[in-house]
C-alpha cells in the first residue's frame, strides 16, 4: 500500500475459501469409482499409488506407521523430535521392512545343541537359521522339520549332526524370481545369500516374498525398498544430511512459514547437499510459491488448516486452505512442481476437493493419529477410547524439540508462545482400513466428475460455491443417527 493511501482501501479484501465452501459440480462420466486411478507424484522423483502422506508429527508418524503408509501406496513422512541419529534408524527401519534379502539373520552355531537351538529359534519367531562358524562362513541350515521330531537326533546332540548341510545357496544380486524357483526346485523355505567366500550376507525366505505380494501397490524405491519422508527443521543442515544417507527418498523442510527468506537460503542450500528430493513448505500464497519453485521438488501448502493448529487464531494470520492450494498450484504447475495439500482434511470429500484446487496428494495428521500404528497408547475416557494427538506448535511437542518450525528460539527462561493445542483423537484401529476409507472416497469424488486419473481430475473438475443452508443439507440432518458409519461422524 502506498503511504497515501487511506487505510480503508485495505478493506477492499479478496475472498479466500476452504473446504466447507466449496462442492465438486456432478458431471457426466462413465467411470466407475474403483476403476478411477489414484497415482500420483509428491515430489520429483517420488511416485505413489494413493496420493495421501502422513503429517510429521510426533503422535502420527514413526517408522511403523511410515511402512504400513508405504506399503498401501502412501508416504509416511518421520518427525523430527528424536536425534538425527533416532531418525537415520528409523528411515532403516522403514528400508529393510519389505526387504527381499533380510539382513538381521539369526543364526546357528554347530556346537549348539539341538534343544539350545531349537530355543533360540522359538525366541526369534523363526523356524529356521543358517548354521555358520566364526568367520560367517555357511556349513549347513537347521529347520524346524530337521529337529523337532527329534526323531533321529536327540535333543543334546550338536547341531552339526542334525543340519542339513547341502545349502542351497544365492548370490547378492539374487532376485526374487530366482530365489522362488531355486525354492521350489529344491523343495526349501530358505535360502542364505553369501559372497564369494562363502560368508554369509543375509537371508531371503518364502514367507517374506509372498509377503511382498501381498502389497502390490506399495511405494517402493527403485531398489525395491519402501519409500519414506522425513523432516527437517528450516536450519537443520546436519540432521537433512544424515537422514540423506540413511536413505531417505523425500526430506521435508519443516517450517510454519516457509516464505522467511532465512529459510528459503537454508532449503535452497539443503537442497544442493544431499540425493533427496527435498519438499519446502509451508507456504499458503502465489509469492511464496514464486519464490521456491525453482529449486523445489515440490511444494507443501497450509498456514493454519490443521485441527490442532492455532496459527490463525494466535497470530492473526493464514489462508483458507482451497484458496492457499489453487494459488500455489497455479505457480507450481507452470514449472511442473508436485503441490501437497497440508492440514485441514477431515473427510475424504475434502481430501479429493484439495486435488481439485491443484493439489498433487494431500497430507493428514488427526486422520492417521487414531490408527494403531500410530505412536502412543489407548486411552479410555467416558468409555470411549482415544489416542493422543498434539499440535507440534503445542507447549507438550516444543518442549521435546522442533521449535524451530515456528521459527521461534529456544529460552529456558521464557514460555514458548504456542500455535497448536494438545488433544485426543478416536482411537480408529488399523491404518490400512483407514486408508481404504479415504482413497476410496477420493476415487467416488472422480468418479462423480468422471475422471480416470489424477491429472484429468485436476483438470476436468470444478467447484460450485456452497452457501451455509447447502452445508448443513450436505451433512447428515433430521435424524439421529444408529449406526456408526465408517468414514463419516458428524463432529469430525
Ligand atoms: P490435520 O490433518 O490434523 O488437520 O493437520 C495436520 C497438519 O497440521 C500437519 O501436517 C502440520 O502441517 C500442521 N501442524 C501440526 N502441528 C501444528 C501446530 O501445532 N500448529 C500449526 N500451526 N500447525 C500444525
Amino acid at each position: 500500500m502506498a503511504t497515501d493511501e487511506p487505510f480503508s482501501e485495505k478493506l477492499r479484501v479478496p475472498e479466500a475459501l476452504t473446504f466447507d465452501d466449496v462442492l465438486l459440480r456432478p458431471k457426466e462420466s462413465r467411470v466407475e469409482p474403483d476403476d478411477a486411478d489414484t497415482t500420483t507424484r509428491v515430489s520429483t522423483n517420488v511416485r505413489l499409488s494413493v496420493p495421501v502422506l502422513s503429517a510429521a508429527m510426533d503422535t502420527v508418524t514413526e517408522a511403523d506407521l511410515a511402512i504400513e503408509m508405504a506399503r498401501q501406496g502412501g508416504l509416511g513422512v518421520l518427525h523430527r523430535n528424536m536425534t538425527p541419529e533416532e531418525m537415520a534408524d528409523q528411515i532403516e527401519a522403514v528400508k529393510r521392512a519389505d526387504e527381499l534379502i533380510i539382513r538381521d539373520v539369526v543364526t546357528a552355531d554347530p556346537d549348539q545343541t539341538v534343544h539350545e537351538v531349537d530355543e533360540m529359534m522359538e525366541r526369534a519367531g523363526v523356524s529356521g537359521a543358517p548354521v555358520v562358524d566364526e568367520d560367517d562362513v555357511v556349513l549347513g541350515i537347521i529347520s524346524g522339520t530337521d529337529i523337532r521330531p527329534y526323531l533321529e537326533v536327540g535333543d543334546r546332540d550338536e547341531v552339526r549332526e542334525a543340519m542339513t548341510d547341502e545349502v542351497i545357496t544365492a548370490s547378492e544380486d539374487v532376485t526374487a524370481r530366482d530365489a522362488l524357483e531355486l525354492m521350489y526346485e529344491h523343495k526349501i523355505e530358505r535360502v542364505p545369500v553369501v559372497d564369494e567366500d562363502d560368508r554369509l550376507t543375509g537371508l531371503v525366505t518364502m514367507q517374506g516374498i509372498l509377503a511382498r505380494r501381498e502389497y502390490d501397490e506399495a511405494a517402493r524405491s527403485d531398489d525395491g525398498s519402501l519409500v519414506v519422508g522425513a523432516a527437517v527443521g528450516p536450519f537443520e543442515t546436519d540432521r537433512a544430511q544424515i537422514a540423506d544417507e540413511a536413505g531417505v527418498d523425500v526430506l521435508f523442510i519443516d517450517c510454519a512459514h516457509a516464505h522467511n527468506l532465512n529459510v528459503i537460503d537454508s532449503a535452497r542450500e539443503i537442497k544442493q547437499e544431499v540425493d533427496a528430493d527435498v519438499v519446502v513448505g509451508n507456504v499458503g500464497t502465489r509469492e511464496a510459491a514464486e519464490a521456491v519453485v525453482d529449486f523445489a521438488d515440490g511444494i507443501k501448502v497450509g498456514i493454519g488448516p490443521g485441527s490442532i493448529c492455532t496459527t490463525r487464531v494466535v497470530s492473526g494470520s493464514g489462508m483458507p486452505q482451497i484458496t492457499a492450494v489453487a494459488e500455489v498450484a497455479d505457480v507450481a504447475t507452470r514449472h511442473d512442481v508436485p503441490v501437497i495439500a497440508d492440514g485441514g482434511i477431515r473427510y475424504s470429500g475434502d481430501a479429493i476437493k484439495a486435488i481439485a484446487a491443484g493439489a498433487d496428494a494431500v497430507m493428514l495428521g488427526s486422520y492417521f493419529a487414531g490408527t494403531d500404528e500410530a505412536p502412543g497408547r489407548v486411552i479410555t475416557m467416558n468409555g470411549k477410547k482415544y489416542k493422543q494427538y498434539r499440535g507440534m506448535g503445542s507447549v507438550g511437542a516444543m518442549n521435546d524439540g522442533g521449535g524451530d518450525r515456528y521459527l521461534k528460539e529456544e529460552d529456558e527462561d521464557e514460555e514458548f508462545v504456542p500455535e497448536g493445542v494438545e488433544a485426543a483423537t478416536p482411537y480408529k484401529g488399523p491404518l490400512a482400513q483407514e486408508l481404504h476409507q479415504l482413497v476410496g472416497g477420493m476415487q467416488s469424488g472422480m468418479g462423480y466428475v468422471g475422471a480416470e486419473t489424477i491429472p484429468e481430475f485436476k483438470e476436468r473438475s470444478e467447484f460450485v460455491r456452497v452457501s451455509s443452508a447447502g452445508q448443513t443439507e450436505s451433512h447428515a440432518h433430521d435424524v439421529v443417527i444408529t449406526d456408526e458409519a465408517p468414514n463419516y461422524s458428524p463432529d469430525s
